[in-house]
């Protein structure tokens, strides 16, 4: 095991305000920022639930100006992305609300530096790239698991849709992050699931990186434990208000582990599978969870055995071999819990795809080399295999 103590850097966003309510807040924390006018970054689904309406009546009730651009499309590709900072551009806001799940927050987060740093969304993509700080931002949640709210990534899917590719930038962090339970409300069960295993992928995969360290271990398994308990539970009743709760806390979590720890092979694949097959990120991870963590547990049963405690495996399990494998058995009963997809060919993955797949996934050096196991690209393409 490495020492979880050896040396390392924690960021996340300055302000994060948390609670069911915690919405009338808003206007003081625009103000905190700026005085001026809002643009709310928001997607039509989001404007069609009654959800920016909210926000919006909250803005104005305090007598803060705000314009609406809601044309942030799912999985954002990077010319939306160009689109959003051309309106941020034409709009002068002080200060850019990002409202909605990850595609809106991030699309919003990386227009933000676009329009300051110049040039196109793509021209930003690695690890600091990011020359200077962007329009400041406020990002607010509906759906309880991306946690972009409080990390420094934001993803796109390249033009030519072989790849989600990230931009990781101190920068990307908005200046604040306000979770409201209650925006999560309206989420429907089938994004229910999808985004809560995205909160798990982030836990248990940050979990058994090569940067995990101890404090990134803590959120980590604080999030899993809450995702086991509570995810299903808002999956079966949206109007579940504990549960519901419960998943932002755990996204939340989750959020400070994936920021510091990064993810690993599950969140790579589901990147090159994603872009191709113009799925939702929750549904490519947990397709992608399942053969990463057995193929873990085979290779590296002594850190899948760390994972199992998280995970609920009874300490009378003692034996290494076998905890990693029952950890592996209680992920298998929450995919099934939450009834999404598990083969490649539901969701309309082409078989021929797949070694581009694999050999994409490889060039995303980022997560690949953060990874505990590290397959070739015939082994990821057979991984695959086994769950088309
Ligand atoms: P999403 O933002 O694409 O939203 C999915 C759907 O849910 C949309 O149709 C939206 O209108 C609807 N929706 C959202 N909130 C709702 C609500 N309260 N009521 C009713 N409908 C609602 O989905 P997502 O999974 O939150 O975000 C996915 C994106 O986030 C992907 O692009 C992914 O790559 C990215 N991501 C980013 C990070 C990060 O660290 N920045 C982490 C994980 C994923």
């Amino acid at each position: 095991m490495a020492n979880l103590l050896d040396r390392w850097t924690y960021r996340t966003t300055p302000t994060v305000v948390f609670g069911r309510g915690c919405l009338d807040e808003l206007p003081d924390h625009v103000r905190r920022i700026a005085d001026g006018p809002v643009l709310v970054v928001t997607d039509r689904g989001l404007l069609e639930a009654g959800v920016v309406e909210r926000v919006t009546d909250v803005l104005a009730d305090a007598g803060i100006d705000a314009e609406v651009w809601y044309e942030v499309e799912p999985e954002p590709p990077t010319d939306s992305v160009d689109a959003c900072a051309e309106a941020i551009h034409q709009t002068e806001p002080a200060v850019v609300l990002g409202l909605g799940g990850g595609s809106a927050m991030d699309t919003s987060q990386i227009a933000a530096c676009v329009v300051t740093n110049g040039g196109r969304a793509e021209d930003w993509i690695g690890v600091e790239v990011v020359r200077k700080p962007g329009v400041p931002t406020i990002s607010i949640p509906t759906t309880a698991g991306t946690a972009s709210e409080v990390t420094g990534n934001a993803v796109m899917v390249l033009p030519d849709r072989s790849n989600k590719m990230t931009v990781v930038s101190p920068y990307i962090y908005p200046q604040t992050a306000l979770i409201d339970p209650a925006l999560t409300d309206s989420v429907p069960p089938h994004i229910t699931a999808a985004t809560g295993m995205d909160t798990f992928c982030h836990a248990a995969e940050s979990f058994i990186t090569k940067r995990a360290t101890q404090h990134t271990r803590q959120p980590a398994a604080d999030a899993m434990r809450r995702t086991l308990e509570f995810l299903p539970r808002a999956v079966a009743d949206g109007t579940d208000r504990e549960a519901r709760d419960q998943m932002s806390y755990a996204c939340l979590q989750a959020g400070y582990t994936l920021a510091n720890a990064g993810v690993i092979l599950v969140h790579g694949l589901a990147h090159a599978i994603g872009a191709r097959a113009g799925i939702p990120h929750g549904v490519a991870n947990t397709l992608c969870l399942l053969p990463v963590m057995r193929l873990a547990a085979e290779q590296n049963p002594a850190l899948m055995a760390e994972l199992a405690e998280p995970l609920g495996v009874s300490p009378d399990v003692s034996d290494e071999t076998e905890r990693a494998q029952a950890g592996v058995a209680v992920m298998e009963r929450l995919v099934d819990q939450v009834g999404l997809p598990t083969r490649l060919e539901e969701v309309g993955v082409q078989r021929a795809w797949l070694p581009d797949v694999a050999a994409a996934t490889l060039t995303n050096t980022r997560v690949a080399d953060n990874s505990p196991v590290q397959p070739n690209a015939a082994e990821l393409t057979s991984l695959l295999e086994g769950i088309y």
